[in-house]
C-alpha cells in the first residue's frame, strides 16, 4: 500500500502507540511475523478481547474474526464451558512435572477419533509435533531423508525450513537465514499433485527415504485442495518402499471431520501430527501413531523427547472441552452447513467482482484466492498485482469490521459461533470491499 496516511487513519491511536512500544522491545514489534501485516501494509490492531465471533481491539472496535487464531479456536472466542473447564483446572494447580488425568483422557479421544492412530504423545505447539514426528520416523526406518511438498507449512523446525530448488532439482536449499544448508541435506521437495516426480524420487533414493509428510489438505499457501487420488498414490509409494506416511493435520484434524483429512478420504497415514483445535486456544500439539512405531520413543525406546509444560493440565481441559462440545453438538455438520451458506451467499457477489477473485473451500476452511483460472493444487505464486488487490481488500474489510488474515496466501476460518447473520454481515462487507479494492488497483 502507498497510501500511508489512509491507513494511519485506519489503525487507531492506542493499537499504534502500543505498536511503537512492542517494536522496541519486541522484533517487528510481533512474536509471529504474519503479525505485522508487512504483506498488507499498515500496522497491525493490539487486540483487546474476544468473545464468540468477534474481536475487540484496544480502540474499542468490533472485527468479525475469520482468522480464529489461525484456525486454533474452532469454537470461537472465550467459549463459556472452555473458560469454565480452564477455570477449574487453574485453581487445581497450573502444571505438575508428572502426569495428570486429562493428559490421559485427551489422548483417549483423539487416539480413538482418528483412523490408525494407537498412541500420542502431547507437546506445546504444531512445530514440536512435527519435528518429534519426525526423528521418530527417522528411528522407525532407519533412515533419515525427508520428503516435504512446496507450499506445504510444516513448523519452523530446521529441517523443514526449505524451499524448493529450481528446475525439477528436488534437493531444497534453506528458506530462512540461519539454517545450516547440511541441515536441509536431508530434505526434498516435490510438487504437490505431481505423481511422476514422487515416483522419480522413489525410484533414485526410494531406500534412503524415512517419510514423507504432507498437509493433505494444505492451507498454508492458499487452500491447495488435492485429488484423493494423489493422496492414494503417496501412501501406495511409501509403503512400498518402507518409508512412513506422515499426515500433518495440524490446520485439518479435527476442523474438516472427527477423524480428520484421514477419515474424509479413508487413506490411513502411518503418522499423523496435530494442533491448533485440539488445545481450545492453548498451546498443545501432538504426534503419534501405532504402538509399534511410536514404542521408539523413550521411556520405552531410544529417541529421545520431552517438554516441561507437555500435557499441561488446563491445556488438556481447553481441548478436551472442546472435542467434547464438537462430538455433542455434531458441529462438524454444523461447520459444513456454514460453509455451504457461505459459499452461496458469496457466489454471486464474485461472479461480479471488478477482478478475479474465487471461494475455494473445505468446511468452515476457506480461502479467497486472487488468482485468475481455476484453484490451483500446487503453490502458485500471486502476480504483483492480485497481492496489491488483496492489501486494498484486507484493509476496506478492516474499516468494516472484518478481521481478515493479512496475508493473501493465508485461508481463513469460519467457527461454530458464526450465525446466518455473521455471514450476511461479511457478504455485504466484501461486496462493497471488493469495489474498493478494484479503484485503488
Ligand atoms: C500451524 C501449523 C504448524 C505449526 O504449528 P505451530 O503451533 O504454529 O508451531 C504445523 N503444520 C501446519 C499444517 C500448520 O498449519
Amino acid at each position: 500500500m502507498n497510501d500511508e496516511h489512509a491507513l494511519a487513519a485506519v489503525t487507531g491511536a492506542r493499537s499504534s502507540e502500543l505498536y511503537a512500544r512492542a517494536c522496541r522491545v519486541i522484533p517487528g514489534g510481533v512474536n509471529s511475523p504474519v503479525r505485522a501485516f508487512r504483506a498488507v501494509g499498515g500496522t497491525p490492531v493490539f487486540i483487546e478481547r474476544g468473545a464468540g465471533q468477534h474481536l475487540y481491539d484496544v480502540d474499542g472496535r468490533r472485527y468479525l474474526d475469520v482468522v480464529n487464531s489461525w484456525g486454533a479456536l474452532i469454537l470461537g472466542h472465550a467459549h463459556p464451558a472452555v473458560v469454565e473447564a480452564m477455570s477449574q483446572a487453574c485453581r487445581k494447580g497450573t502444571t505438575f512435572g508428572a502426569p495428570c488425568p486429562g493428559e490421559v483422557e485427551l489422548a483417549e479421544r483423539i487416539t480413538a477419533a482418528y483412523p490408525g492412530l494407537e498412541q500420542v504423545r502431547f507437546v506445546s505447539s504444531g512445530t514440536e509435533a512435527v519435528m518429534s514426528a519426525i526423528r521418530v520416523a527417522r528411528a522407525a526406518s532407519g533412515r533419515d531423508l525427508i520428503v516435504k511438498f512446496a507450499g506445504c507449512y510444516h513448523g519452523h523446525a530446521d529441517h523443514l525450513l526449505v524451499a524448493a530448488g529450481s528446475g525439477l532439482a528436488t534437493f531444497g536449499r534453506p528458506s530462512s537465514a540461519g539454517v545450516p544448508a547440511a541441515f536441509v541435506a536431508a530434505t526434498r521437495v516435490l510438487p504437490l499433485d505431481d505423481e511422476e516426480a514422487l515416483q522419480a524420487l522413489f525410484a533414485a533414493e526410494g531406500d534412503r527415504i524415512a517419510a514423507v509428510i504432507i498437509e493433505p489438505t494444505p492451507a498454508n499457501h492458499g487452500l491447495l485442495l488435492q485429488r484423493r487420488a494423489f493422496l492414494e498414490a503417496l501412501a501406495q509409494t511409501t509403503a512400498r518402499h518402507g518409508a512412513l506416511l506422515i499426515f500433518d493435520e495440524v490446520i485439518s484434524g479435527f476442523r474438516l471431520a472427527r477423524g480428520g483429512v484421514a477419515e474424509l478420504t479413508g487413506i490411513t497415514p502411518d503418522m499423523a501430527t496435530f494442533g491448533k483445535v485440539i488445545g481450545g486456544g492453548m498451546p498443545v500439539g501432538a504426534f503419534g501413531g501405532s504402538r509399534r512405531v511410536m514404542a521408539h520413543l523413550a521411556p520405552d525406546g531410544d529417541t529421545y523427547q520431552a517438554g516441561t509444560l507437555s500435557g499441561n493440565p488446563v491445556a488438556m481441559a481447553a481441548g478436551l472441552t472442546t472435542l467434547n462440545l464438537l462430538t455433542a453438538g455434531a458441529l462438524w455438520q454444523r461447520l459444513e452447513t456454514l460453509g455451504v451458506a457461505l459459499e452461496k451467499k458469496l457466489a454471486p457477489i464474485l461472479a461480479q467482482a471488478p477482478f478475479p477473485v474465487s471461494l475455494v473451500r473445505a468446511g468452515s476452511l476457506f480461502w479467497l484466492s486472487l488468482h485468475a483460472g481455476d484453484a490451483p493444487r500446487r503453490a502458485a505464486t500471486l502476480e504483483p498485482k492480485a497481492l496489491q488487490r488483496f492489501a486494498a481488500l484486507f484493509h476496506a474489510m478492516l474499516a468494516r469490521g472484518v478481521y481478515l488474515p493479512p496475508s493473501a496466501y493465508e485461508v481463513c476460518f469460519l467457527s461454530a459461533s458464526f450465525g446466518e447473520q455473521d455471514l450476511a454481515y461479511f457478504a455485504d462487507a466484501l461486496e462493497e470491499s471488493l469495489l474498493v479494492a478494484s479503484k485503488g488497483s
